[in-house]
């Protein structure tokens, strides 16, 4: 059957898009700059996120929806902020239209993210907790979850909360990886801060699941069974660099050098994937310890 990947050509998205293409579905992605991402990714088809993305969605009536600026990209100045959600909001709402011009039905599985869950220390976070502006990138999410949920009733929507996401050489692994592989990597801010890792593995499996499974609505955590705190996180990538965990470096220290992203790093989401578990999803990568010694294998002599 049709899928329509929007951010195709993203960390994620092409993953996704790839999956998908081997499960033997008809993957068209969306991409401002088709022709480029065409060459990265000759696989499947490409449209660019005008009139042909309208035309892609109407007639597949399938969507994942990833596309959004990145949020490593740079600071968050007040700017680039309005550039994080006008990209993620202008795309789902023209996606959405197209699904609305449909005489079938559709389904839209439709990224957020773990920080629209707020600063919540230690509560756990099910799928269904409503969705929090109090984190910079919380309220940006906020409003991706709005404009996916504009869909009409025809249209089955699932919005994918997902987690810190470990994978090779990017995003957050690699932020969190690299200091302990110089040998500066510390606990960053409390540490009891919980962190709601997922391997993208799962990312990938829980969005294709997702779109498949007619059962799946509404929030789903896109996150591993055993969320750890920091601390946690911290040790394990000590073990599997050989490093030393150096001097803790304070909240207020780690926001004068992020800027605002830190709340990404500093702030606690206990988040679980209850409504995944449910649905009878089995984990590829449900254990920290074993998924950074795959991603980031101990060094051998130390
Ligand atoms: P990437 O930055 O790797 O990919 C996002 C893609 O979005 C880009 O490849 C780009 O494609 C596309 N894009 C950017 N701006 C626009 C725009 N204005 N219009 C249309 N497309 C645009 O992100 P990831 O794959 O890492 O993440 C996917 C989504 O999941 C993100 O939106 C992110 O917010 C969310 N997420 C990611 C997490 C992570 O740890 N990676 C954690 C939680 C949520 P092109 O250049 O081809 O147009």
């Amino acid at each position: 059957t049709p899928v329509v990947v929007t951010g195709a050509n993203g960390w994620i998205g092409a993953r996704v898009a790839a999956a998908l293409h081997a499960a033997g579905h008809t993957v068209t992605g969306v991409s401002r700059e088709p022709a480029v991402a065409a060459d990265a990714h000759p696989g499947w088809s490409w449209v660019g996120t005008g009139d042909d993305l309208d035309e892609a969605v109407t007639a597949a009536g399938a969507v994942v929806n990833l596309a959004g600026r990145n949020v490593f990209e740079q600071r968050w100045t007040p700017e680039y902020v309005e550039v994080m959600r006008r990209s993620r909001v202008d795309v789902t709402r023209r996606v959405v239209r197209a699904l609305a011009r449909r005489d079938g039905p559709g389904v839209l599985v439709s990224g957020s993210g773990f920080t629209v869950c707020g600063d919540a220390g230690d509560t756990e976070l099910p799928d269904d907790v409503p969705a929090s502006r109090d984190l910079v990138l919380g309220d940006v999410y906020a409003d991706w979850e709005e404009a996916a949920r504009g869909a009409p009733p025809t249209v089955r929507v699932v919005v994918a909360r997902i987690g810190v996401v470990l994978g090779p050489a990017h995003g957050a692994f690699e932020f969190f990886r690299r200091p302990f592989a110089e040998g500066r990597g510390c606990v960053l801010g409390a540490g009891t801060q919980w962190v709601p890792w997922v391997h993208v593995d799962d990312v990938v499996g829980l969005l294709v699941a997702a779109l498949g499974d007619d059962r799946c609505a509404g929030v789903l955590n896109v996150v591993a069974p055993t969320p750890v705190r920091h601390n946690e996180l911290a040790a394990e990538l000590a073990v599997s660099t050989g490093a030393v965990c150096g001097v803790p470096e304070a909240a207020d220290a780690v926001r004068d050098r992020l800027g605002p992203a830190a709340e990404m790093i500093v702030t606690s989401q206990r988040m679980v994937p209850r409504r995944a578990l449910e649905l009878g999803y089995r984990f590829h990568a449900p254990d920290l310890g074993a998924a950074v010694a795959e991603l980031a294998p101990p060094i051998r002599g130390s």
